[in-house]
């Protein structure tokens, strides 16, 4: 049975497990859902806090199922990084996202747009190619893209990770660390791979006005990444104390509810409209 979480999405119980029916159906209509239209991408704003202006979005993939309601992206694409079906996922979100660049650039919105990818996809040869022809198709420049990436992705294989990181990167694009603060990352690693940003985890920036702990490790990350020549995310930002906390500890961009909850291209578009970034 579905049930309500509080962001309105359905909740499976029991849990997916790996062999079930259900979960194969579901992969398998995963397929048809990238062919029809059952697939969207939502848009979280990424402020900077120096300049009050609007950096870019995060596109944030939702499956509106037919018959289950909209799933939660982290249920299905955990599954579709078993199956395999992550890499026809993948190509999809960065066409529909690279396809919004090249509109946004067209109008004149400055705008980086991030883009998740995947473990199986920082092992996958064929992806820097893939994102080049679809950048070719688009029209888009490499610089306008962020690549997030978590650190356990990196971890899983990060000599492969790194080969394919090294090559999106010679192409211009940029690579961010997602949830950081959360998986095992080695220092060494990090040192080693071409990093534009550090995205600090929600839950560390969640409690920073009340939990001296997670306050002392937002300000040692933020430290630790400007000495790397990074810039900082801080995501989950839900009031304007926090922002200002961010703001106090050198924080460079700020994203989460106290801008805006992720939203269709449309509702994106008005808030864009309606609040003074440009
Ligand atoms: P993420 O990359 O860490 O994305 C941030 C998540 O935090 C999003 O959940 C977003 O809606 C939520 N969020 C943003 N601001 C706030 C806030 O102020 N408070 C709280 N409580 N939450 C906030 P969402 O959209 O459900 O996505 C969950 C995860 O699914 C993402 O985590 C990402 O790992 C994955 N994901 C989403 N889209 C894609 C995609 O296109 N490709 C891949 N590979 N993964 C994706
Ligand atoms: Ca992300
Ligand atoms: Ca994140
Ligand atoms: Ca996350």
């Amino acid at each position: 049975m579905a049930a309500k979480s509080n962001e309105g999405y359905a909740i499976y119980e029991p849990a997916f497990d790996d062999h079930s029916p259900r979960r194969l159906t579901l992969m398998s209509e995963l397929r048809r859902a990238i062919e029809s239209s059952q697939l969207e991408l939502y848009y979280q704003a990424k402020v900077s806090l120096q300049s009050g202006q609007l950096f870019g979005a995060e596109a944030l993939l939702r499956w509106q199922h037919p018959r289950h309601g909209f799933i939660p992206p982290d249920e299905f694409i955990i599954m579709a990084e078993r199956t395999r079906m992550i890499k026809p996922l993948t190509l999809w979100v960065l066409k529909e996202a690279f396809k919004q660049s090249a509109l946004w650039h067209a109008q004149g919105k400055d705008l980086i747009i991030s883009v998740n990818l995947s473990t199986r996809d920082l092992h996958d040869p064929e992806l820097p190619d893939l994102v080049s022809g679809i950048a070719a198709s688009t029209g888009i420049r490499p610089e306008w893209v962020m690549l997030e990436i978590t650190e356990s992705s990196i971890m899983t294989d990060p000599d492969r990770a790194l080969e394919i990181i090294k090559r999106l990167n010679g192409m211009g694009y940029q690579f961010s660390i997602d949830d950081y603060g959360t998986g095992y990352s080695s220092l060494a690693y990090l040192k080693k791979m071409p990093l534009a940003e550090l995205k600090i985890d929600r839950s560390f920036v969640a409690e920073i006005l009340t939990n001296e702990n997670d306050e002392v490790i937002v300000n040692a990350t933020i430290n630790l990444a400007h000495n790397l020549g990074l810039h900082v995310t801080a995501e989950g930002v839900e009031n304007e104390a926090i922002m200002h906390k961010l703001s106090a500890h050198g924080c460079d961009l700020v994203q989460g509810y106290f801008f805006n909850q992720p939203m269709s291209l449309a509702d994106f578009e008005c808030w864009m409209q309606e609040n003074p970034w440009q």
